[in-house]
């Protein structure tokens, strides 16, 4: 167990693919490093269902599993990993400092790989039925959609997608948008329109979940903003596909962020502020990638931020 103000040459933040790939190659380089896993642990791939496109695994793997494998294979090298999550960072001091509750730890260098999380209408009646009708994830959920109705929240190629993932379950999807256009790229957009199973709906947002709290959805509310009607879709189902929000909030003002919050990286992994890049901070993983958002980049990335932080300590005499 770690004492007050402990230093530590590198901590992770995040154990998703990008974090637990980045510990397992600076403790492979007998860095000690301590992951802090975050309000999401394992972040997305633990709450998905089959991987099918991670090299070597010809049949697929549960995201879990894959997970699970890699802190295993961290831990096995010396990685720390504890359930913690960052509070406040400051990156301004020499080594910087991190709040986790009321610990500060001290590091030499940090690697940013808390993720990014899906989004959520917010309306209390929607958090009160996650896991009970209501869902983020098509993937883990959609089997049990079969043979429903459903509703899938979003108008982009998220939402698309999952709503053309889900047709293989539900009965029938409604597509709901609340814009007057769908923001979907259009080879997406014309397989929705095309598909018997989908209907769409514009210019239209979920007031309330109705439903038993705490046991199953039994519908939305609606109201179309164009017409001003109110209405009730009989549904067992709602898919939020609404995008992702990086989880990089903790560094606002002290990190270069996109207009969507997504930290800016050089080279894959250097951060910067005002464009200048801050030695021994690296991000990887969805919380600077909005472009392409799989497992192996992630990984990939995570690899990347690791190494470069064994060349920083090189450089830096450690
Ligand atoms: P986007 O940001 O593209 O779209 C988000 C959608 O959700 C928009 O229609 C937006 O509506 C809607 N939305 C956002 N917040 C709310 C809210 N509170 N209530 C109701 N609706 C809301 O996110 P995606 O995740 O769809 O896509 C992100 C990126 O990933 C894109 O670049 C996309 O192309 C890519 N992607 C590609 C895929 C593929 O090629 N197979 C699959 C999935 C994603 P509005 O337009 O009104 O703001």
């Amino acid at each position: 167990m770690s004492t007050e103000n402990e230093l530590r040459d590198t901590v992770i933040l995040g154990s998703g693919c990008a974090g637990l790939t980045a510990a397992i190659y600076a403790a492979r380089s007998n860095l000690k490093p301590l992951v802090l896993e975050g309000h999401e642990p394992g972040g997305q791939l633990a709450i998905t269902t089959l991987v099918e496109n991670f090299p070597g695994w010809p049949e697929g793997v549960q995201g879990p599993e894959l997970i699970e494998n890699m802190k295993k294979q961290a831990v096995r090298f010396g990685a720390e990993l504890r359930m913690a999550h960052l509070s406040k960072a400051d990156l301004t001091t020499s080594p910087f400092q991190l709040k986790i509750g009321h610990e500060t730890i001290l590091t030499r260098t940090l690697i940013i790989a808390s993720g990014a999380s899906a989004r959520w209408l917010g309306l209390p009646s929607e958090q009160a039925l996650i896991g009970f009708g209501v869902s983020s994830c098509a993937t883990c959920d959609g089997f049990f959609a079969s043979g429903k109705e459903i509703a899938v929240i979003g108008g982009g190629d998220s939402a698309m997608e999952e709503a053309l993932f889900l047709t293989r379950f539900a009965s029938k999807v409604t597509l709901i948008n609340r814009s007057e256009h769908f923001r979907a790229s259009r080879i997406m957009l014309e397989r929705a329109i095309a598909h018997p199973q989908i209907e769409l709906l514009h210019n239209t947002v979920v007031e309330e979940c109705l439903g038993v709290e705490g046991k199953e959805l039994r519908g939305i509310k609606l109201f179309n903003k164009k017409t001003g009607e109110h209405s009730m879709l009989p549904v067992s189902f709602m898919f939020l596909g609404i995008g992702h929000t990086p989880n990089a909030r903790a560094f606002e003002g002290q990190l270069d962020l996109d207009a969507d919050g997504y930290i800016k990286t050089q080279e894959n992994v250097f951060v910067s502020i005002l464009g200048k890049r801050i030695p021994g901070v690296y991000a990887c993983g969805d919380v600077q990638d909005r472009r392409y958002r799989q497992a192996i980049t992630a990984a990939g990335t995570g690899c990347m931020a690791a190494l470069e932080v064994e060349r920083f300590l090189e450089e830096m005499g450690r």
